[in-house]
């Protein structure tokens, strides 16, 4: 079965991450979010311990997340994450 880019239906290359027709790199674009909480759970751990440590344990499993998603079933920036 062929791998095609959800978003624009380009045909992917065994293992890729990134479509290179369209641009689309969901797998990036949820690493960036978990990078984001992660990094924003740092100082909370000082400020605020437990809301730190959930925050830090969220950013811990989009960042494991990230390795199950691929262009071919998601289209980054869809639900306009920033
Ligand atoms: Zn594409």
């Amino acid at each position: 079965m062929p791998r095609t880019c959800a978003a624009c239906s380009e045909p992917l290359e065994e293992g890729t991450g990134t479509c290179t027709a369209c641009g689309n790199a969901p797998k990036r674009a949820v690493r960036k979010n978990g990078g984001l909480a992660f990094a924003l759970a740092i100082p909370l751990l000082f400020l605020n311990p437990p809301i730190g440590v959930i925050l830090a344990i969220v950013g811990l499993f989009v960042l494991l997340g990230s390795w199950f998603v691929s262009p071919v079933g998601q289209v980054a920036g869809s639900n306009s994450q920033s």
